[in-house]
């Protein structure tokens, strides 16, 4: 099964087969590790594919990898499933890790297979960056710009029951903004990616960094699909503010560099917007029209944002939610 995964790479001196990968690391650099893992019916139900549970396992990890502005090189896989898994679900999953592997340039160099209770899906995945250009959360000064890549809110919306194939892609088959974070390591001044929801891992940022944000809700980049679905929901900005697992980038950039940044993007094909700035201070505010805006609190896997009811009505009511 080993053999539809992409084995070999740069620095891969020697790859899954021994008892341990010996894989050289590129000179100049500094390597990047980080490991995350998929459970099932924590991270993943049964509305994914075995290959998207692949897809997806792959991409949050590699999302790290951007947020630190590294170039991926080497992934190691533990899978775990239930005795009566069939092999051919099995086979799915691989799969999906295969193709997200393949399309972002990480080579599996090692693996486990074991019984588990569920199936779950961890992976390291390590990555290198030159020396000095690393993008950490800690950077951002008062006075930076707040950008962010892509558009925010899919993919909790994707999680609602007939949600429109653009949206449960996006939930399914994130993107991990490698490109982003690449172009702009040496430039922007610190990063995080959004897995738990943009205001709560911007939150995490601006305590880094010692500073605090103020989220503009208008400039928040939506898709379309997101704002025909939205129309029909109680808080239709809750899902972009709280949702998580969008997977883009959140940076801080000093103002005089903007026009850098936004060359960079655009040399990668990556919308990048401004949504706010840092100032002196802790903690995020969210202000729509210059009034502050309550935000509801951080993300929970597999929790879709409730659809409108009676009491979600009178919370919005009372929160004069923006319209879209
Ligand atoms: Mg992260």
């Amino acid at each position: 099964m080993a053999r539809i995964l992409p084995l070999r790479g740069e620095g891969v001196v020697l790859s899954v087969g021994d008892d341990a990968a010996l894989l050289r690391p590129p000179a100049g650099e500094v390597l990047v590790a980080t490991v995350d893992e998929v459970v099932e019916g924590v991270h993943f139900d049964a509305r994914f594919t075995p290959a998207d549970i692949g897809w997806k396992a792959m991409a949050v990890n590699l999302s790290d990898l951007a947020a630190m502005g590294a170039r991926p090189l080497w992934a190691l896989v533990a899978l775990a499933f239930p005795g009566e898994t069939p092999a051919r679900r099995i086979l799915g999953v691989m799969t999906g890790l295969a193709a997200c592997s393949r399309r972002h340039g990480i080579a599996v160099v090692g693996g486990n297979v074991s019984r588990g209770p569920a199936l779950s899906l961890a992976i390291t995945a390590v990555g290198a960056v030159p020396e000095g250009r690393a993008l950490t959360r800690s950077g951002a000064r008062a006075g930076d710009l707040l950008l962010g890549s892509g558009v925010f809110g899919d993919a909790a919306l994707g999680m609602l029951r007939g949600a429109a194939p653009a949206l449960a892609r996006r939930q399914r088959r994130p993107t991990p903004r490698l490109l982003l974070g690449r172009a702009l390591a040496g430039l922007a001044r610190a990063a995080i990616d959004v897995s738990d929801g943009l205001v709560q891992d911007l939150g995490h940022m601006a305590a880094a960094s010692g500073v605090s944000a103020v989220l503009e809700a208008e400039r928040i980049p939506l898709s379309p699909a997101y704002r025909r679905r939205a129309r029909r929901l109680a808080d239709p900005l809750s899902a972009a503010l709280s949702g998580g697992e969008d997977y883009e980038l959140l940076l801080a950039v000093a103002p005089g560099d903007l026009p850098a940044a936004r060359a960079a993007a655009r040399r990668v094909r990556t919308p990048l917007a401004v949504l706010g700035r840092f100032e002196e201070g802790s903690g995020v505010r969210v202000v729509a029209g210059g009034r502050p805006l309550e935000v509801p609190p951080g993300h929970d896997h597999l929790r879709a944002p409730a659809p409108p009811g009676p009491s979600a009505r009178r919370r919005a009511t009372r929160r004069a939610a923006p319209p879209l």
